[in-house]
């Protein structure tokens, strides 16, 4: 079957830059892309942007009209009312998030987020017409116990309960042990739990959602090994936290190189 997925590149910022470095570092960032022939339509690139920084993004990437997505590292499971510190769906709609990361294993760890929750919050994001980017995976005693794609597997499906089969949803694989360690997984190891996503994906969203649904890989992903995970048939793009917050290699990694 032939792949029609566009490849996405998402940098999640994490809590690094304040607006008004968010603001200088998209400038950069889209100057630096155009200047390296890169085409929006060929691969997509998101930033990911702490909340307070959200609303500056959203007016330069509207006034300067560039080529760039963006959307926030989390949304509130309710849509409004007495939920102190939360944000809804409706207003990442507000302001022209197109992705909500979702379930990142930073939220799961520190924030007690379990999958019942992170499914929750991917019913939430879709209701508000945003599309979530599902983080899955597995910690290193996950990894011995139960080998390479149960965990991340079992939390796709607990997290995809209950959705519908034409949701547009974007998954990202993110091996715990690889997270902010410059531990790498291989790129037989991503493949081999990426194609394991892409058939349980079909087990609970159909064939069409499997084969359309774009699965990326994250984990100390750096400009010297995106080209080997975008070769494998099952990988079609990177959520990167660090080298994300470099003009210069976010923008090679963009390009593949
Ligand atoms: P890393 O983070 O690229 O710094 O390993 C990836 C992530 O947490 O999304």
């Amino acid at each position: 079957m032939v792949n029609t997925r566009t490849p996405l590149i998402a940098g999640n910022w994490k809590m690094n830059l304040d607006h008004l470095q968010a603001i200088a570092f998209v400038q950069k960032l889209a100057w630096t892309l155009k200047d390296a022939g890169h085409k929006y339509t060929d691969v997509e690139v998101s930033v990911f942007p702490p909340f307070t920084d959200i609303r500056s993004v959203q007016n330069l990437v509207e006034a300067d009209k560039l080529e760039l997505a963006y959307g926030a590292q989390d949304v509130s499971m309710h849509d409004s009312g007495a939920y102190t510190g939360e944000i809804p769906g409706g207003f990442l709609n507000a302001l022209g998030c197109s992705y909500v990361i979702i379930g990142h294993s930073e939220r799961r760890q520190y924030h007690g987020e379990n999958d019942e929750i992170v499914g929750n919050k991917v019913k939430a994001a879709l209701k508000h017409g945003v599309v979530p980017v599902l983080c899955v995976g597995e910690t290193e005693a996950e990894l011995e116990e139960f080998g390479p794609s149960a965990v991340p597997v079992a939390q796709l499906k607990k997290a995809l309960e209950g959705v519908s089969q034409d949701a547009a949803i974007v998954i990202a694989y993110e091996p715990v042990w690889a997270i902010g360690t410059g531990k790498v997984a291989t790129e037989e190891q991503a493949e081999a739990v990426c194609a394991a996503i892409r058939v349980a994906l079909g087990e609970v969203l159909g064939d069409a959602a499997a084969q359309r649904t774009r699965i990326l890989y994250g984990g100390s992903v750096k400009a010297n090994n995106i080209a080997g995970f975008m070769r494998q048939p099952n990988i079609d793009g990177a959520l990167v936290g660090g080298a994300s917050l470099d003009v210069a290699e976010f923008s090679s990694i963009a390009r593949f190189q």
